[in-house]
């Protein structure tokens, strides 16, 4: 046979003669044979020994060409461990790397390099390599094919580029093929379904053989299944992006929700913006109309001295005529400082070493107010897409936020205006009625003269009117102290039995039920107490008046115990009761369970409302248990030591 056998199976098939001289059957087995024109050639074989009479002469064989079969065995393992190496990672840069050495491997190859189109600039770009020289690395980042050249033409169309024969090619200049001494080549494009990513590039730099149509078949199998694998990777990454957009907006509207006036939440804003955008400062910039200038509000990450020669700062409109015409069309500009330019564009820049600086609009319906300026010093970074996505997003909240600061401070100062209008009435109001009052007692104790009993019953009635207008004036005017934070606790140590015995002083007249039952029920040892008598006081009086008022029949109980560290005093009565609805609106201001009883039981509602206000001066709280037609029990409970703090609050 002029064919001859792989020199390194020479050992199998003298094993596999021995074994059957031995009398064994091995059965088939494979073997290499070199042809004459040097093509490896692999048969399955069957040998059997043949026999001059007992002895054994030679070897017969008969042999089944399966080259092609284990070729197309071998390309499927390749193509399965590529799959393997990328269902393993959703990571792209790990993903492309895998894929780059397993190509090496199974296309037995120096040199394996992964190229994507870079949109920004309109070329393959190398973005990962596998087997280059790290002396060549810096070339093989420079060298990108844009779209003056045969390669991204033949790329952009899906073309594959086989070059076997480095001097007689198109596609590489002489110069590139010489530098990285490449020998043979196949560029794959990263196909998926409508689009090109970029291409998968293979090279030999030695005598490697040649790439047929075989092994490009092979690396353009691998090529669609990184493409779909570069697709997923990019995906994934995006989603993740997504979320994390997601999360840092939740972050901020969470946070600027729950500042309420304009400078915190403007230092917050700051604050926000520098953490959640990994910046080294930001700065507020609101349009000062009325100078026609930008001013500095608020900052974070800059040093006092800086802040302090900042927040002085004037900028005139002209200086951001770019950014501000920019910003009219989008929501954020990004700006590189170039050196020579610095001076003119920003003397805020310039003061802080500002390379790169994202302006985010900030607007009032579609006027833009102001600026959210987020600043990288030193070194030049840029501010990512999704980095000015969010930027994007803060300041659409801030722009919420700032909205919401301006209506709340309009709102306390329409509160405040108000109060002290209210205020001042109710003082003005109480010194005409108290001398109505006063000739009023004069007139009934006969001092003008004698009155028959029409006069009387008339001046009786003005008397009894007056007093309950005083009496609203009185708490109306507490209100508005209370509101203005202007009823300070005057503390002093007192007992709840010299209390008791005032209040059944002062409540001696209303008792005048004769089907209600009045009582005390006062615990033996009770602790005194460090709060303001006066305004306890007005609170036990409020609730026992009330009780008297809205009971008919039964009885009236007030009774005091000493609980966790205070003392709880309750009022309860067997009178009408509450319904369970209105119990949530009974402590509001001039809410009462039905306004048609106002006539029938007086009152305008504020006695609810003034008494749990003085009680959380006092550091306590009080409560509410009611049955309709069966009664209402209220709870006081006053601390041993009223506490300033709580006063403050
Ligand atoms: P008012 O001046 O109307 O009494 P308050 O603030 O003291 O104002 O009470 C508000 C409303 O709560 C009353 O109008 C009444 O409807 C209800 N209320 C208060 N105390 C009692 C009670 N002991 N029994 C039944 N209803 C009560």
């Amino acid at each position: 046979m002029a064919d001859a056998l792989a020199p390194e199976d020479l050992p199998r098939a003298l094993e596999t003669t021995r074994r059957q001289l031995a009398g064994e059957s091995p059965g088939a087995y494979e073997l290499t044979i070199l042809t004459k024109d040097r093509r490896r050639v692999l048969l399955e074989v069957n040998t059997r020994l043949m026999y001059d009479g007992e002895t054994p002469v030679g070897v017969q064989g008969i042999g089944r060409d399966i080259t092609a079969r284990k070729r197309a065995e071998q390309q499927t393992a390749a193509l399965l461990s590529v799959a393997g190496d990328i269902s393993g990672t959703l990571d792209l840069g790990e993903l492309i790397e895998k894929v780059q050495r397993r190509t090496a491997e199974v296309l037995a190859c120096d040199r394996v390099a992964t190229y994507l189109f870079d949109s920004e600039n309109d070329a393959l770009r190398l973005v990962s390599q596998y087997g280059t020289p790290p002396d060549l690395l810096a070339s093989a980042k420079a060298l990108t094919f844009g779209r003056d050249q045969l390669v991204h033409e033949a790329i952009e169309a899906g073309q594959s580029i086989v070059i076997n024969d480095m001097a007689d090619q198109p596609w590489l200049p002489a110069e590139v093929v010489r530098h990285f001494a490449l020998s043979r080549l196949v560029v794959v494009p990263l196909r998926l379904r409508d689009r090109n990513l970029g291409a998968l590039v293979a090279a030999n730099t030695g005598d490697g053989p040649p790439f047929n149509s075989e092994r490009t078949a092979l690396i353009e199998g691998i090529a669609r299944q990184l493409a779909v694998a570069i697709e997923s990777a990019e995906l994934f990454r995006a989603e993740r992006e997504e979320t994390a957009v997601a999360a840092a907006l939740a972050r901020v509207g969470r946070e600027l929700i729950a500042v309420p006036s304009t400078p915190r939440l403007l230092d917050h804003l700051c604050q926000l913006s520098t953490e959640v955008l990994g910046c080294d400062c930001s700065i507020t910039l609101l349009w000062q109309l009325q100078d026609d200038v930008w001013v500095p509000l608020s900052a974070y990450g800059l040093s006092s001295e800086e802040w302090e020669a900042i927040r002085a700062m004037r900028l005139p409109r002209g200086l951001f005529s770019n950014v501000l015409a920019a910003l009219e069309q989008t929501d954020t500009v990004q700006v590189r400082f170039d050196q020579s330019l610095r001076t003119e564009v920003s003397p805020l820049a310039v003061r802080l070493g500002v390379t790169v600086a994202l302006y985010t609009a900030l607007r009032r319906g579609d006027e833009l107010v102001g600026c959210q300026v987020a600043y990288f010093r030193g070194v030049p970074h840029r501010f990512s897409a999704q980095q000015q996505r969010i930027a994007q997003g803060i300041a659409q909240l801030a722009s919420l936020a700032l909205e919401n600061a301006r209506l709340v401070e309009r709102l306390e100062q329409a509160d405040r205006l108000k109060s002290e209008f209210v205020a001042t009435m109710s003082h003005e109001l109480r010194t005409p009625l108290n001398i109505i009052l006063g000739y009023n007692e004069l007139l009934l104790e006969g001092i003008f003269g004698s009155l028959n009993s029409e006069q009387h019953d008339s001046l009786q009635r003005i008397h009894k009117n007056t007093l309950e207008l005083l009496e609203l004036i009185n708490a109306t005017l507490d209100l508005s102290r209370l509101a203005a934070g202007r009823m300070p606790l005057e503390q002093q140590l007192i007992s709840v039995f010299a209390l008791a015995s005032e209040l059944d002083r002062d409540t001696a007249d209303l008792r005048n039920k004769p089907d209600v039952a009045f009582t005390w029920d006062l615990a033996p040892e009770l602790p005194p107490l460090h709060t303001d008598a006066a305004k306890l006081k007005v609170v036990i009086k409020n609730l026992i008046v009330n009780a008297l008022k809205f009971t008919q029949h039964g009885h009236v109980t007030v009774s005091a115990q000493s609980r966790d560290g205070g003392v709880e005093i309750a009022v309860a009565d067997s009178g009408i009761g509450i319904p369970a609805p209105a119990l949530a609106i009974i402590f509001e201001p001039f809410r009462q369970v039905d306004s048609s009883a106002t006539r029938r039981y007086g009152g305008v509602g504020l006695g609810l409302h003034i008494a749990r206000r003085l009680v959380e001066l006092l550091g306590g709280h009080i409560s509410v248990e009611s049955e309709v037609n069966r009664g209402s029990t209220f709870r006081v409970w006053i601390p041993i030591r009223a506490q300033l703090a709580q006063a403050a609050a």
